[in-house]
């Protein structure tokens, strides 16, 4: 089977690669696990030695990494280039921080001694998206070989140079080889990878259908997974709101990665009050976005990365047509070579339409007219999804209940939803469970193992 890397701007096909053969595969996994019981034992201060040096590799090859996410992908190189040094900085963070977040922790009990010991569990698979090529991957290696664990990458299948670019970022920095291993195979292998007994735990960034799938054979086989899936999240606008602020933030939210992030504000929802000013607003700076070749650091929005991204888009867009919508700008294909979709914003959508609550993986943003802030937090919430929320008021009780109320993983107020190493990441209901980043990121893939030693000796020669 053929793993094609493609340039979403061109359709031209940059490389070809062979998918692994299951001799190949099996070479693999048997080296995980051969590397995990040597690994396990390598300490704290070696493997932060090692995490630091990918950060340096990272930030020093920042511009080469970035055009390679870029070429493969489609995002505008500028974020490329951001994103190579986030992942550094997810690498220093967990260098720095991860002897402190599985530090025993003492409990005082009816023991002479007693603690909680976190230990790695073994050979992890990470399934990733393209959307983040590097980012996905990083925020879970990071934690996870700092932990004693190992990891399996399967990439997604458009973006084999970088998956292969990021074994080589860990093998550079000094990794023993095994730790961090890339499996160049397409979705169908993952459940043979996952059913073997090598494979201890999964962890998958990507579609709701993805999502259920790799689960599924996890728990067949009884084995711990973290699902980060999709996203429906709201941008909500209250009458105290800063509109200038919210209507920049709100379009930089909803058309970054050119509209293909997981936590990218999907669905507007403004209170009538100041309604027709955001909308009127809010579709000049849609209409004035500069849509053009990616690696140009003036384009604010590249290529989708795949065909079939666009051909989905374009379907969920005519859906809500014909339940509706109108379109206020955008609204189709561009008419270029490349997989181009312009900058679009839906209006008068029918809150019951299935549409409405449908993650849209592209640069197309609805928005809903609201009277009062229950039915913002009605419409808010009526999705399966739960990923990141965005409220804008500066109503001090407003915000309380948008803090209480928005079902998701993350409510940021006057502010755009973003991941930071320091903060915990993940969603509830379908967007996922498990968290990624900071300390609990760091103990997902740990064994919590509770040490207990001897009963306290009890003291007979009390007078009470
Ligand atoms: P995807 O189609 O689900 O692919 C993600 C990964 O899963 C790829 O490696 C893919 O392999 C693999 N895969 C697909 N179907 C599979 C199956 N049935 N069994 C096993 N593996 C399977 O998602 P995507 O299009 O790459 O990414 C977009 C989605 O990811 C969106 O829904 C987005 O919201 C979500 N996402 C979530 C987060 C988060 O943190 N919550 C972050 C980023 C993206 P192949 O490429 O070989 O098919």
């Amino acid at each position: 089977m053929a793993i094609n890397s493609i340039d979403p701007s061109t359709g031209k096909t940059l490389k070809n690669f062979e998918a692994l053969t299951a001799a190949q595969i099996e070479e693999k996994l048997q080296l995980a696990a051969d590397t995990f019981r040597s690994y396990r034992h390598t300490t704290m201060t070696e493997r932060a030695v090692w995490m630091q040096r990918a950060a340096e590799i990272l930030e020093n090859d920042k511009q080469a990494l970035g055009k390679m996410m870029t070429a493969e992908m489609g995002k505008p190189i500028k974020a490329a280039i951001a994103e190579a040094e986030k992942c550094a900085w997810v690498c220093r963070y967990y260098a720095e921080t991860a002897q402190n977040h599985l530090a025993d922790q003492v409990v005082e009990t009816n023991a002479q001694k007693s603690y909680v010991r976190f230990q790695p569990l073994g050979p992890v698979l990470a399934v990733m998206p393209w959307n983040f090529p590097f980012w996905q991957v990083f925020r879970f290696a990071a934690p996870a070989l700092m932990a004693g664990n190992v990891g399996l990458l399967k990439h997604a299948s458009n973006v084999p140079q970088c998956a292969l670019a990021i074994e080589d970022i860990f093998a550079r920095a000094g990794f023993p080889k095994g730790a961090f291993q890339t499996l160049l195979v397409g979705s169908d292998a993952v459940e043979r990878i996952l059913n073997d007994r090598r494979v201890v735990a999964a962890t998958l960034t990507g579609s709701e259908p993805a999502g259920r799938s790799v689960a599924s054979i996890a728990g067949k086989q009884i084995k711990k997974t973290v699902l980060e899936l999709g996203g429906s999240d709201p941008f909500i606008v209250m009458p105290s709101a800063n509109l200038d602020e919210a209507v920049t933030t709100g379009v930089k939210a909803r058309t970054i990665n050119n509209g293909q992030s997981c936590i990218a504000a999907k669905r507007f929802i403004v209170a009538a009050e100041i309604y027709d000013e955001f909308e009127r607003r809010f579709v000049e700076e849609m209409r004035a976005l500069k849509i053009g070749d990616p690696i140009e650091e003036s384009t604010d929005i590249g290529p989708l990365a795949t065909p079939q991204i666009v051909n989905d888009l374009d379907e969920q867009v005519k859906r809500a047509v014909a339940s509706g919508a109108r379109v206020l700008t955008g609204g189709k294909k561009i008419d270029r070579a490349g997989n181009f979709y312009e900058p679009t914003v839906l209006v008068d959508l029918d809150i019951n339409a299935p549409v409405s609550c449908e993650e849209i993986f592209g640069p197309v943003a609805t928005l809903f007219r609201v009277s009062n802030i229950d039915e913002a937090i009605r419409i808010a919430n009526a999705t399966q999804f739960g990923l990141g929320s965005s409220a804008w008021t500066n109503d001090a009780s407003e915000q309380t209940r948008f803090i209480e109320e928005l079902e998701a993983g993350s409510v940021f107020i006057n502010g755009m939803v973003a991941s930071d190493p320091r903060l915990p990441f993940g969603g509830v209901k379908n967007s996922g469970y498990g968290r990624e980043l900071a300390e609990f990121g760091i103990r997902e893939f740990v064994n919590i193992k509770t040490v207990w030693v001897g009963e306290k000796t009890v003291n007979t020669d009390s007078t009470e």
